[in-house]
């Protein structure tokens, strides 16, 4: 056990206020250092990371280090090559009836802000944010998963010290610990999780009056018609769906299609699998691991709500689960009503696109839809009739990796969104900065009181033309 004692909380969080009132994240160079630091400290200890991530997760050091460690890494590099850049004041125009006078936008570090990271990229999701945080001039707090513990525990030992003790701090622990965080003022409040706790954030939030941002989950839906490619749309979902074991938030959660589109799509599923993992999943290093046996005892619930085409083996001592795809699984059945989050692909008949997208509206706004088609009539519907965080035409989940993509939520799925100069903006405030001269005075003659008839008849005729 490594939690953070309860007592100190209120302690770490002045601390990191203090730091940032006395300055020390504003400049510039220190933002660099720390980006710089983080940097040096993920490729020095890449091992570690791969180790405790393959603690936690089962997860393959290929897959750590594409998903977490190196995706952090291109995040870092981005943002150094672009910081100067967003730091800039940006100068805007102003209307006739306010000059002379100049405007410009300044950005500025909003100050002390909390991040609490979910389990299942536990690495990249406590990190990424805190990037933005950092590149944004803010202290920071990072209360990784206590369902990774392996991961917190590393990232607890190792980033306050190779950053700056000053102004970035990590809490370990669960329930007592985030609860006591959230008692405490920040600046903003950067989620990510479930929407049950999502709603515990947000109401704690709203005592101080923290803006937060919410990455929630969902139910991720695919459609699939007859027009397209089914052995490569196979390989892309069975790809999107199996990595780290399906305990990804932007996963497919289900497919839907005609019955004969997943009559055809079932076995091709079965080859991607066979393909990616071999035929014997639980000794491939690159398969993922169910996180705890209550992850694992839920999931094998949901395999007796279909018929099981694909996999369906598991193994509760290794937490293993065979990438399974199950099909004649009713529409209200419990695999169709929760987020699924791991390796279980249900098949669902529609009869058409209507259907398809009826049945897709009628839900919780998803955090990512994928639409395999070549009709163009099919994907503008999609992208007109539905909602959802993102949508992916012809592949799943890579839309995270493009930092200029607004990556978050919508309704269930969360609010706010991050990734690139996102990052950097939601830990800023975009403060609005007017000069205007005292000579010539352009104010007494037009808008002060009193209003001689004159000045009413500017200000009901021709002020707003002004403006
Ligand atoms: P989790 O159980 O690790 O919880 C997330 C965080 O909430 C942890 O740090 C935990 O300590 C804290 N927490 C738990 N209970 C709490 C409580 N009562 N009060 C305060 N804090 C509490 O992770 P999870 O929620 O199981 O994560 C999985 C969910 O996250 C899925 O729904 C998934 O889709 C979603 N997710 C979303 C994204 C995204 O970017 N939108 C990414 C990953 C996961």
């Amino acid at each position: 056990m490594n939690d953070t004692e309860v007592d100190r909380i209120a302690g770490i969080v002045a601390g990191l206020r203090h730091g940032f009132e006395r300055g020390v994240t504003r400049p510039e160079a220190w933002r660099r250092e720390m980006l710089r630091r983080l940097r040096a400290l993920l490729m020095e200890r890449g091992a570690e990371f791969e180790a405790a991530l393959y603690q936690d997760l089962g997860k393959s050091g290929a897959e750590a280090q594409l998903t977490e460690i190196g995706f952090l890494i291109a995040e870092i590099d981005h943002a150094l090559a672009r910081l100067h850049g967003w730091m800039r004041p940006r100068r805007v125009g102003v209307p006739l009836a306010v000059q002379p006078a100049s405007a410009r936008v300044v950005p500025e570090p909003l100050g002390v802000a909390l991040i609490i990271a979910p389990w299942n990229y536990p690495l990249m999701l406590a990190l990424s944010p805190a990037i933005g945080a950092i590149a944004a001039g803010n202290a920071v707090v990072v209360k990784p998963s206590e369902l990774a513990p392996a991961t917190s525990h590393l990232i607890a030992s190792t980033v306050p010290d190779a950053l700056d003790r000053r102004a970035v701090a990590v809490v370990e622990g669960g329930v007592p610990q985030t609860t006591a965080l959230l008692e405490q003022r920040f600046d903003h409040i950067f989620y990510t999780g479930n929407g049950r706790v999502g709603r515990i954030v947000a109401r704690a939030a709203a005592e101080h009056l923290t803006p937060t941002t919410l990455e929630l989950g969902g139910k991720s839906p695919v459609y699939v018609d007859d027009s397209v490619d089914l052995p490569q749309v196979a390989m892309r979902i069975a790809w999107g769906k199996f990595m780290n074991a399906g305990q990804t938030c932007v996963a497919p959660d289900y497919v839907l299609g005609s019955p004969r589109v997943l009559r055809a799509l079932g076995p091709l599923l079965a080859e991607a699998i066979h393909h990616l993992y071999g035929s014997a999943p639980d000794r491939n290093p690159d398969y993922g691991r169910i996180v705890n046996d209550a992850q694992f005892e839920r999931l094998v619930g949901y395999l007796s709500d279909g018929e099981v085409l694909v996999g369906g083996g598991h193994d509760a001592a290794a937490r293993f689960i065979e990438p399974t795809v199950l099909r004649g699984v009713a529409r209200d059945a419990a695999v169709m009503r929760d987020e699924i989050f791991g390796p279980i692909l249900p098949l669902v008949e529609v009869s058409d696109l209507d259907d398809a997208l009826a049945f897709v509206t009628a839900r919780d706004k998803p955090l990512a839809a994928y639409v395999f088609s070549d009709s163009a009539e099919a994907r503008d519907r999609w992208e007109r009739e539905t909602s959802s965080g993102a949508l992916g035409f012809g592949v799943p989940v890579l839309h995270l990796v493009a930092p200029e993509l607004p990556f978050g939520g919508v309704g269930e799925s969360g609010s706010g969104a991050y990734h690139g100069e996102r990052s950097f903006r939601v830990f800023s405030h975009e403060k609005a900065v007017l000069s205007k001269p005292l000579a010539p005075d352009t104010l007494g003659a037009t808008i002060m009181p009193p209003f001689t008839p004159q000045k009413e008849a500017l200000v009901r005729r021709w002020l707003r033309r002004l403006l």
